[in-house]
């Protein structure tokens, strides 16, 4: 199968991308170069109608992200334009970036489950780093007495986790555990969250990067992934699958997890997905101009899986061929 589409890419209106020259021009000549059909905008988004917003997503809403539509009107006559976002989901809050009116400015959404690096939103602390940071709470009350118990809490929590590792060292953390068990109760609590199932019934949307789970360094991503059964990805799936929600086939990440197919294990969980009837969505995740070639391995991954047209997205299913 040869994919013509890439429905998740950033450009320089992510805080994310780095690439100065990634402006949506630059991206649409990219596009059209490469050949492709259908090009997606999906700039990370936090709807400005939903409170609870992180300092980094409070600048990424939706009317900053709509100037970078302005210049699809000098895409190449060939190639078709998709307003998209990636937008969020803190499963620690059951909290969606992303109202029903917010949703209609755009063709389609990309919901990820799996940005777990953004600690106490998506993924709360591990167990031991939270009780290493009540005896550090307790140590600072101590030291300065003449704190508030507020202030002492806040001093407490600003500090990251490499911190903490820090100042004990000695701590053992089972990572796999509970990286995999925060994907998957994130997956399960998003197809649950009551605007999830109101925006999904107004326009296409696509859990992006499944079971990639950001901020695991790459080359432990496969060892943590093999410990998921591939009951538990069946279970997911199927849901995601009666909902009617897509799968992304994120190029980047399964790239990042294994150029070998035969041993990726994010290849063994689409391939589940597949046969229990979801359809799939992709994407490069790239965020500069260059970064948009990736998508030239989709058609290696859709073959591995055994993908055919029935199996892609509807709103895509024009940019890809058997
Ligand atoms: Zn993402
Ligand atoms: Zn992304």
């Amino acid at each position: 199968m040869k994919i013509f589409h890439d429905v998740h890419t950033h450009n320089i209106f992510s805080n994310c991308c780095t690439d100065k020259g990634a402006s949506t021009v630059a991206f649409l000549n990219k596009e059209a170069e490469l050949g492709m059909r259908t090009f997606g905008l999906s700039n990370h988004i936090w709807d400005e109608r939903v409170k609870g917003a992180s300092y980094w997503y409070r600048t990424q809403t939706i009317a900053k992200a709509e100037e970078a539509k302005n210049a699809f009107s000098q895409a190449d006559p060939s190639l078709k334009t998709l307003f998209g976002a990636e937008t969020e989901y803190y499963a620690c809050k059951d909290l969606l970036g992303m109202s029903e009116e917010g949703a209609s400015h755009f063709d389609y959404l990309l919901i990820p489950h799996s940005h777990l690096h953004m600690r106490n939103e998506v993924m709360r602390d591990f167990p031991e780093i939270l009780e290493a940071r009540a005896v550090i709470r307790a140590r600072l009350a101590e030291q300065f007495p003449y704190l508030s118990e507020s202030q002492v809490n806040a001093m407490a929590a600003i500090l990251k986790e490499a911190d903490i590792l820090k100042i004990f060292p000695e701590l053992e953390i089972n990572y796999k555990h509970y990286i995999n068990k925060a994907m998957v109760d994130g997956f399960l609590s998003l197809l649950e969250n009551t605007d999830f199932l109101k925006v999904i019934k107004n326009l296409p949307v696509s859990i992006a990067h499944s079971f990639s789970p950001c901020g695991v360094p790459h080359v432990q991503k496969n060892a943590y992934l093999e410990l998921i059964s591939d009951s538990t990805f069946e279970n997911c799936y199927r849901k995601a699958a009666g909902l009617g929600v897509a799968i992304e086939i994120n190029v980047g990440a399964v790239r990042e997890v294994n150029t070998d197919l035969d041993q990726n294990q994010l290849i063994r969980a689409y391939r589940i997905a597949k046969d229990v009837g979801c359809s799939f969505t992709f994407g490069t995740d790239s965020h500069s101009v260059k970064g948009l070639e990736l998508i030239q391995y989709g058609g290696e991954i859709a073959d591995k899986l055994g993908l055919v047209k029935s199996d892609i997205a509807e709103f895509l299913q024009d940019a890809v061929e058997e």
